[in-house]
């Protein structure tokens, strides 16, 4: 779930695990710990923060290693204690010394556990990840990868590892099933770490480790194979992420600096993918699928959360451009419902991380039924995009931020292209599809223009940052904006705050309205643009605050709304891209406000790896 980050070779382990730790503190975790080879096993565990581990093991020899393994935890197994931080030791009568870091979840850990007990072990911490650190002991006759290799055989659930043996001091195991891990290789060693983050600036050649694999790491060498020890090849490639890109430069925060990176995001995201002129979109990643993608009966959104969101988005699109049927669904949901797929269903996954373990479960559950499956995602070589037929990816670099920003617009714009791209071949003609292409290719400079509305988000947050309940409310395209805005608030502000039809707002929750409660409508000039102004009234004569997300121009809406963000124009289908961002910047400073850590949200992990 949380951060691995590994070291083996010429230099001093410490520092490589401490700076990527931190890099990976965006996450979210709850502790953290570190366990270094030198003369013997150093372990060095804490609850909270990693500058918390740092000052614990500072200055301290033992921890003077050229090997070493590290985590931060989110824990799903075992309370919040020093106890059950990472990394953890097999059972200390067996006397290898064997130490291991665990991302995920082993979901049959209590039987194993049992069988444990029976043999004797002792455990000293709740957690699952401690299970297999004992199981890797018991079956440990020398070899470190053999074991690693016989325990893996027995374990069901998600897992990135990584693991040493005071026996075997040059060596470093890893491994994963569910949960990324990648090995970095520099010219002073390797760097095993499960997000790219961690790798950064040390090298940008990676090598992306398959499900069920497993690498033997030494200081100049490694070898991987899977879990019958038959040799693979894994593959090589270049990280496109840059110091640059993670680092905050000028910004207070990622978020903010995510937010307004968006209309250079949305830029790349639609590069040598649109041709407007020609009214074409070339989209690389759908391929050989093209013909099977254009006949398609259905099509049917995965994702959670956010993710969700643009899902909902690109299934307006899909039926208004493409006019082909289609819906939305909680991965999660989805997974566990029995779903139908009839011929001609195309499932798309929608994820940042290309990590989200619903999603993954549910696109593979659709994939296993028949259905063509496509991921619109962010983070290449992650699991989605290895378990889908095709895709998009969505190219708006890395977001360190935990509420995401920059990546929802990332989806929104790739399902945009992805509904014109269905759509020129079934519906739209060859002059609608020209002119949707011009207005999306002058979308980023509107973006920027939205990105400009941070002062008055900033006066309207401090109006009514001590309000504690909100309503958020669209029609059409703007309703999934209504959910987003909504969610963008209480992720970082805690505030309750609920999204939903405008229209839906009068057949229950309307009761809630009272004095002074912010209702923000998103009122852009479109086909519903008069039944939401009739809605804002409803609510106004209730009591509440109405702020309106509203197009540049309207006069109108200056006279009922209390307070107005403007956002340039665009067509309807387009709006979204727009709409959204004032929400973003105005959830960021009512957090702010309010004295939260706007980057690392309470409760919350940026991608959340457990179903
Ligand atoms: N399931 C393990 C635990 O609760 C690992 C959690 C994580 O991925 O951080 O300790």
């Amino acid at each position: 779930m949380c951060g691995i980050v590994a070291y083996i070779g010429s230099e001093q382990a410490r520092p490589v695990l401490l700076e990527g730790l931190k890099r990976l503190e965006y996450r979210g975790y709850d502790s953290a710990g570190m366990a270094v080879l030198n003369n013997g096993l150093h372990v060095a565990r804490t609850v909270g923060r990693v500058r918390v581990l740092e000052q614990q093991i500072d200055g301290d020899d033992d921890f003077e290693g050229t090997i070493g393994i590290a985590h931060t935890r989110w824990a799903t197994h075992g309370g919040v204690t020093e106890a059950n931080a990472h990394p953890h030791v097999d059972d200390p009568s067996l006397g290898h010394g064997i130490v291991l870091v665990h991302n995920g979840i082993i979901e049959n850990y209590a039987a194993l556990r049992t069988y444990l007990l029976n043999k004797g072990h002792t455990f000293a911490s709740e957690t699952d990840t401690e299970v297999l650190t004992h199981l890797i002991g018991e079956l440990y006759e020398g070899d470190l990868e053999a074991a690693v290799r016989s325990a893996l055989r027995e374990i069901e659930g998600a897992y990135a590892i990584a693991v040493m043996s005071q026996e075997e001091p040059d060596v470093l195991v890893a491994a994963r099933q569910g949960s990324p891990l990648l090995i970095g290789v520099s010219e002073h060693g390797y760097i095993i770490a499960s997000d790219a983050q961690a790798i950064v600036g040390h090298t940008s050649r990676v090598l992306d480790l398959d499900e069920e694999i497993v690498a033997r790491i030494t200081r100049d060498s490694f070898h991987t194979a899977d879990l019958d020890n038959v040799k693979v090849t894994p593959r090589m490639r270049e990280l496109e992420v840059s110091l640059d890109q993670i680092e905050l430069g000028d910004y207070p925060h990622y978020m903010l600096k995510e937010i307004m990176e968006q209309p250079q995001a949305v830029r790349r995201c639609l590069r040598g993918r649109i041709d407007a002129s020609g009214g074409e979109v070339i989209l690389g990643g759908l391929g050989e699928h093209a013909r099977d993608l254009i006949r398609c009966q259905r099509v049917v959104f995965l994702g959670q959360g956010t993710a969700l969101h643009a899902g909902m988005l690109g299934e307006y699109l899909v039926e208004d451009l493409a006019r082909v049927p289609s819906e939305t669904d909680f991965a999660s949901e989805f997974r566990y419902r029995n779903p139908i797929i009839e011929d001609g269903t195309v499932v798309v996954a929608v994820s940042q991380s290309g990590e989200t373990a619903d999603t993954l479960a549910g696109i593979r559950e659709a994939g296993e039924r028949g259905a063509l499956t496509l991921g619109l995602i962010n983070v290449v070589g992650s699991s989605i995009p290895s378990a889908t037929d095709a895709g998009v990816y969505l190219r708006v670099g890395p977001e360190v931020g935990v509420a995401s920003t920059k990546a929802f617009l990332g989806q929104v714009t790739a399902a945009t292209m992805f509904a014109l791209f269905l759509g020129r071949r079934r519906f739209l003609s060859n002059n609608q599809t020209v002119d949707l292409l011009h207005a999306l290719e002058a979308i980023p400079d509107k973006i920027a223009q939205a990105c400009e509305t941070g002062d008055e988000a900033k006066r309207i947050a401090e109006r009514f940052v001590q309000r504690d309940n909100w309503l958020f409310l669209g029609r059409g395209y703007n309703y999934p904006v209504a959910l987003e805005g909504a969610l963008k608030l209480k992720e970082i502000s805690y505030i309750h705050a609920e999204g939903m039809p405008a229209a839906e707002m009068k057949h229950g929750p309307i009761a809630l309205i009272d004095d002074g409660m912010p209702a923000v409508f998103i009122a852009t000039r479109n086909s519903q643009y008069r039944k939401v102004l009739s809605n804002i009234e409803e609510v106004k004569s209730r009591g509440a605050d109405v702020i309106a997300v509203a197009t540049e121009g309207d006069d109108e809406i200056v006279e009922i709304a209390d307070e107005v963000f403007f956002v340039p124009d665009a067509p309807e289908p387009l709006q979204p891209l727009l709409t959204i961002v004032p929400l973003q910047l105005l959830a960021y400073h009512t957090a702010l406000l309010r004295g939260h850590d706007v980057d690392k949200p309470r409760n919350l992990a940026k991608s959340v790896t457990v179903e």
